[in-house]
């Protein structure tokens, strides 16, 4: 017998009820369209109102303890799975447990649950008000038999890759193995992905490994659920984008990294109910400041003379999220959006970008995932000169570095599409789109694009950048390295 992972001394009650009393979210049954009934009786709870879906789906709600658990005690229940980023005891008898990855959460649901809940103990599930994403887990659990690929955790901090692969080639022939090594005290086991040539090995692999001993640990070896990333499934893709990294001078790895912009394939979206994305403030008359500096022309709200600063809540965010700037992206053609939908480009594109006001500054925010949010929004040629875009282009007259005040306060909402169209839209976790490429946003890509006139887009191109020459185009291109998931609100 394989000697068990140290043991926590918890003292577990009778498994609970599933439902909580506010829980009024179920399942969708197979028969109805995706997500809809389930998102139809979605009722938020305050603990995870406008938590973003990335941050939910690795959350776990952990029912059914007798007495009260110190969070010591329950992380040493959790921490065979993977590593843990926090834990909230939200009553004597409740807490929630975040992992990092989404395959450690899934593992420590299918292990946990079931190895304890046939004791009549501990039940771990996802909190209730996100069974609306059950389908999307679903089908990435469904997506990921395909990969042949299986996560492992708990690996003992002193063993090393060929160790892993020694033990585990008994069950047939790996094609890639993946180790990240633990660093901080609390999680100092390691994990890893490894990916067999056949389905039989992946499974040989999970039955045989799972729970068996391994250095100072019993390993947990489970199918993988998240995708693999470019560097280890693809090979055509991979070059190009390390060449384009390259050439951006962000030589930090970016394999398995939530890079923007991305492609937007919409019948991949996740549909998914959101709160409501509100925008506050956004139709007063706010002074505002042009800027060239140098790459674009921003517009941003003119700190000094104003005392109200527009914000952003709801949709995939937490909290709020303040209106710093906006600017744009173009490209030496028709084509310079940087984000695509369904293969196309549009003409340009525009970033509304938002900092989350639990941090100080933008360099504060920028340390942390959940540190921006940016509304995308898309321009789309057409005949006619957008009016609203006629003194943001003024901003491309000015040398660069200089700045000027707009004559007249505007509200920032006239650089919006229809009001009635702005909760339409696709949703995903991804990084800044220039170097050092801070994997730091949340991005919001509204679906109803604004127009602009062929001489409009000429004029951006007019520029003055950096190196003094006119700023062609400043689009960069798609990297879905991590494949991130995309969820639409519509
Ligand atoms: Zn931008």
């Amino acid at each position: 017998m394989p000697r068990q992972h140290k043991k926590a001394k918890l003292d577990l009650g009778a498994k609970q009820s599933k439902s909580a009393p506010d829980n009024e979210a179920e399942t969708t049954p197979e028969t109805s369209p995706l997500l809809q009934e389930a998102t139809e009786t979605q009722i938020l709870t305050p603990q995870n109102e406008g938590l973003p879906v990335q941050v939910i789906f690795r959350r776990l709600h952990v029912s059914g303890f007798k007495g009260v658990p110190s969070e010591a005690e329950i992380r040493q229940v959790f921490r065979p799975f993977g590593h843990i980023e926090t834990i909230t005891l939200r009553s004597n008898r409740l807490a929630y447990v975040q992992f990092e990855l989404l395959d450690a959460a899934q593992l420590a649901i299918e292990q946990l649950n079931s190895v304890v809940a046939e004791e009549g103990k501990l039940a771990v599930e996802r909190p209730d008000n996100a069974l609306y994403l059950e389908p999307a887990i679903k089908r990435m659990i469904q997506e990921s038999k395909q990969w042949n690929r299986i996560y492992i955790a708990s690996v003992d901090p002193d063993k090393t890759e060929a160790d892993l692969r020694s033990v585990f080639s008994a069950c047939g022939t790996i094609r890639s193995c993946q180790l990240i090594r633990g660093s901080n005290p609390e999680n100092i086991e390691g994990y890893a992905f490894m990916e067999y040539d056949s389905d039989e090995s992946t499974c040989a692999a999970i039955a045989s490994m799972n729970n068996a001993i391994f250095g100072k640990f019993n390993l947990r070896v489970g199918h993988a659920i998240t995708r693999p990333s470019t560097a280890i499934a693809s090979s055509s893709e991979m070059p190009v984008l390390f060449h384009a990294a390259l050439a951006d001078g962000a030589m930090a790895a970016t394999e398995g990294r939530d890079l923007s912009p991305i492609e937007i394939i919409s019948q991949n979206a996740v549909r998914t109910k959101f709160p409501e994305l509100k925008f506050w403030g956004y139709d007063s008359n706010v002074p505002l400041v042009l800027h060239n500096d140098g790459h674009s022309v921003k517009l941003s709200v003119d700190g000094e003379k104003s005392n109200s600063v527009p914000y952003i809540t709801g949709g995939s965010l937490d909290g709020r999220y303040k209106f710093l700037q906006l600017h744009f992206h173009w490209g030496c053609d028709a084509e310079g959006s940087e984000h695509t939908v369904d293969g196309a480009k549009f003409a340009a594109e525009m970033h509304i970008v938002h900092q989350n006001q639990v941090f100080d500054c933008l360099q504060e925010a920028k340390n942390h995932r959940n540190g921006l949010a940016v509304v995308a929004v898309m321009l789309k040629v057409q005949e006619t000169e957008n009016a609203i875009l006629r003194p943001v282009l003024q901003g491309c007259h000015l040398f660069k570095g200089h700045s000027k005040d707009l004559p007249v306060p505007s509200p920032l909402e006239l650089f919006l599409p229809d009001p009635e169209t702005l909760n339409c839209f696709f949703t995903y976790f991804g990084s800044l789109t220039t170097p050092p490429y801070n994997e730091v946003v949340t991005w919001i890509i509204l679906k109803e694009p604004v127009g602009i006139s062929l001489k409009q887009l000429e004029t951006f191109r007019t520029l003055q950048g950096v190196d003094g020459q006119a700023v062609l185009q400043n689009c960069s291109s798609c990297k879905n390295l991590n494949n991130q998931e995309v969820f639409s609100s519509f």
